[in-house]
């Protein structure tokens, strides 16, 4: 039987390939990814050449059923996105729906884990991490007061995504819903100017501005209602 493998790789730092990931890209018939150039640079700083087949949210059905008949000849696939963990706030996750759905049983699919980013920010919170809700990116126009304001409210330590465009708008916006909430905004992960800020929303506005807010950022609120870590 076939192997789609949804394998995890680096969010910046390209030693954070695991063994096991490696050996699967290497070994692959081929390796679905996100952006051919992004992960052409990841398989020659480790020696591995294997033919890419891109797929992205913009590909077209006749490419995702190429892919679905590659698996339904037999042949073992990996599967990877530009930084981290496949489905995770990125495009990996509607291939698999399609693959599951069109093959089912007359595939394995099977996940090498590794790196996310959200996991990583999470894990040097400090916030409680048994209960916790992850939420992509916040909406780019309509609605955002509203989200933040949800968030504001829930029990458990929140993760999300934001990028270096809206960073700014973001804590503000993100302030005015909390107030004093404890954050911590990771900058960076794995990377060379990786920076973890911890403090209040203003607090984190004026030390982004005073060091730098380009980059990929996590940003982790803990939970209204303060609970002992697990
Ligand atoms: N699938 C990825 C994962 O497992 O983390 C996430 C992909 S999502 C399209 C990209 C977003 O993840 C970025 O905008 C940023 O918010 C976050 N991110 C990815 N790499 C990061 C890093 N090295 N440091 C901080 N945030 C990062």
């Amino acid at each position: 039987m076939s192997t789609l493998s949804v394998v995890a790789t680096p969010i910046g730092n390209l030693q954070d390939a695991s063994p096991r990931a490696l050996e699967v890209l290497r070994t692959a018939d081929a390796i679905i990814c996100e952006d051919t150039r992004v992960t052409a640079k990841l398989l020659a700083a480790h020696g591995i050449s294997r033919p890419l087949l891109s797929h992205h949210h913009h590909s077209t059905k006749d490419k995702t059923q190429d892919i679905i008949d590659r698996l339904a000849r037999g042949e073992n696939l990996a599967l990877v996105t530009d930084a981290g963990t496949p489905a995770i706030s990125d495009p990996g996750g509607e291939l698999v729906r399609d693959v599951v759905a069109a093959i089912g049983d007359g595939v394995t699919v099977t996940p090498i884990p590794g790196p996310c980013a959200a996991i990583a920010a999470l894990s040097v919170s400090g916030f409680p991490a048994d209960r916790f809700v992850f939420l992509g990116f916040p909406p780019h126009k309509n609605g955002r007061r509203t989200w933040f304001k949800e968030i504001a409210g829930r029990p458990e330590t929140v993760v999300f995504y934001e990028s270096t465009h809206r960073i700014d708008k973001t804590l503000s916006q993100l302030g005015e819903a909390v107030g004093s909430r404890a954050l911590v905004v990771c900058r960076e992960l794995t990377k060379l100017h990786e920076t973890i800020y911890r403090g209040t929303a203003a607090e984190i506005v004026a030390a982004v501005k005073a060091t730098s807010d380009k980059g990929e950022f996590v940003i982790v609120l803990s939970p209204a209602v303060p609970r002992s870590r697990a």
